[in-house]
């Protein structure tokens, strides 16, 4: 059989030509890095617990109407997405302040912003991905007025639906980074959610605990990264057949078996 063609690898995961035109397959690694590179570290299983709760988070997407490239999940690393033109732009949303921002502008860690921040940084390894404003996407073209407006709407959307989810399991939505992409179709365009949504692109604290659920433990050298995610994606519910062949929970009895 011959090997299959890849297209791109990246810090996280590796994208291979799909089996139709116009499809990837998306491939998650267990690598994490974090300070553009500077760290990194082989998490075992993170990449199979992302593969199944950036499956859940964008399916939870399309049945609220916000497009997303992904077309369905292959197997425990992999997943089958439409190819998109990446939109070379990381769009931030926050919730809380942390990271960056509590630096940037001396805000107090974990203070509720006003209201939901949107932020764009301009995806460029050799730059640090810096912070840009619009005037700089559309001076450079990185992506029109309309494209930006598409992408802030959609954003919020997506922060509305996550907010909700997380906090329907106890996590709260401190912030979370989201990439997009143009989907062509003949002479149309969409732009769609890209990439991946996991514990790896969002800052998720317990909310009785305040516990770290996200990459922050791998950034802060914490420990119990892998074991984080997996408790995020327990309380999501994906968890049922990630814990390997006969583990068996509770069996329920139904009662003519009595
Ligand atoms: N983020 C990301 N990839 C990046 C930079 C940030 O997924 O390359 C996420 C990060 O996990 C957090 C949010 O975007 O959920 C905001 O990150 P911030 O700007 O505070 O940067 P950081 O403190 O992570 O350097």
């Amino acid at each position: 059989m011959a090997r299959r063609k890849q297209i791109y690898e990246g810090k996280a995961k590796i994208l291979f030509e799909g089996p139709e035109p116009g499809t990837l397959i998306q491939y998650f690694k267990d690598d994490a890095t974090a300070f553009n590179n500077q760290k990194r570290a082989v998490l075992e299983g993170k990449g199979v617990l992302n593969n199944r709760i950036s499956e859940f988070v964008m399916l939870g997407l399309e049945r609220i109407g916000v497009p997303t490239h992904f077309i369905r999940r292959l197997n425990m690393r992999e997943q089958l997405i439409r190819h998109v033109e990446i939109i070379p732009l990381e769009v931030v949303v926050r919730n809380v302040a942390a990271g960056s921002i509590v630096k940037r502008l001396g805000l107090e860690d974990g203070a509720a912003l006003p209201r939901s921040v949107i932020e764009f940084y301009y995806k460029n390894d050799a730059l640090g991905d810096p912070l840009v404003a619009e005037e700089h996407i559309t001076a450079f073209n990185w992506a029109t007025p309309q494209e930006i407006d598409d992408m802030m709407s959609l954003a919020l959307r997506v922060n509305d639906f996550l907010a909700g989810l997380f906090t329907g399991v106890g996590i709260k939505l401190v912030d979370f980074k989201i990439e997009f992409g143009r989907q062509y179709e003949g002479d149309l365009m969409r732009i769609v959610v890209a990439d991946e949504i996991s514990p790896d692109s969002c800052r998720l604290w317990d909310m009785e605990s305040g516990d770290i659920m996200d990459k922050d433990r791998f950034r802060k050298d914490m420990g119990g990264v892998t074991e984080a995610y997996r408790e995020v994606a327990r309380r999501l519910g994906v968890l049922r057949d990630v814990e390997g062949a006969g583990a068996r929970g509770p069996v329920l009895v139904s009662d003519n078996e009595k």
